[in-house]
This record gives C-alpha cells, structure tokens and sequence, in this order.
C-alpha cells in the first residue's frame, strides 16, 4: 500500500520528479537530490514499507528484488570494478529522515570511513 505523504511514494508514481537510473516493475533506483559522492544513488522498492526490518517483515522477497537491481546498475556503470557501499539508515540514531525504506549506493571515488561517533 502507497502512503499518500510520503516523499518516495511519490517519486514512485512519478507525482515528484527524480533522475532515474534503474526502474523495473518492482524496484526504482534514482540519484540522491544531496549526493555523498560521485555516485550516489537511492534503490527502493514500490511497496511502501517504512525501514529495513519492516520490509523484511512485510515482505523479505523485496529484499532480492532491490538487490537485483543493486548488482545490475553497480555492474552496468563499472562500479563493481572499483568498489562500492550499500548503505540503509533506521530510525533516528541512523540519522533516517525518509520513512519508505531505501538503500544508499555509493562510488565512484574512494569513500571515507564508515559511520562516526
Ligand atoms: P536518509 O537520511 O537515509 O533517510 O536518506 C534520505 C536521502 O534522501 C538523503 O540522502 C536525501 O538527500 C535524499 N533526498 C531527499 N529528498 C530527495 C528527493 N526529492 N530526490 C532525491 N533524493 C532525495
Ligand atoms: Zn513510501
């Protein structure tokens, strides 16, 4: 089920513009509006679902579907080849500020250290 205020679910049904860099009938992939790095994409899946454990909960097969989507489009721009980082933020520790699950992709350059304290 689509959430009629959430931000992605939008971009899903195309009702907010986004650059598209992967799309099937399940799955949307698109460039992060603040990139962290030379690539950075957003990888979602369709169904709304609010973060990681919920989506795994509500429908684990999402899971593959995205990462699918995450092999084709990291090996299709060469990024396999130089290295990449999967990245998904969950509730407030995590810094998470949309609530429809996403996996950030990140590459293209070295990446800093992971995470901080
Ligand atoms: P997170 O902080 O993990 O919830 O990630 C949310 C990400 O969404 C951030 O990296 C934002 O830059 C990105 N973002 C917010 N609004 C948009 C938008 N309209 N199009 C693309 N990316 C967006
Ligand atoms: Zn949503």
């Amino acid at each position: 089920m689509q959430h009629a205020d959430c931000l992605f679910c939008k971009i899903a049904e195309g009702k907010i513009p986004s650059k598209k860099v992967f799309e099937n009938e399940h799955v949307l992939a698109f460039n992060d509006l603040h990139p962290s790095a030379t690539h950075h994409y957003l990888f979602i899946h369709k169904e709304h679902t609010q973060n990681v454990n919920d989506l795994v909960e509500t429908e684990p097969s999402q899971m593959a579907e995205i990462f699918q989507a995450i092999r084709f489009v990291t090996q299709r721009e060469g990024l396999d080849q130089t290295g990449f980082r999967v990245v998904t933020n969950s509730g407030p520790h995590a810094g998470q500020t949309v609530f429809h699950t996403h996996f950030h992709v990140l590459g293209g350059e070295p990446l800093r250290g992971f995470g901080s304290r």
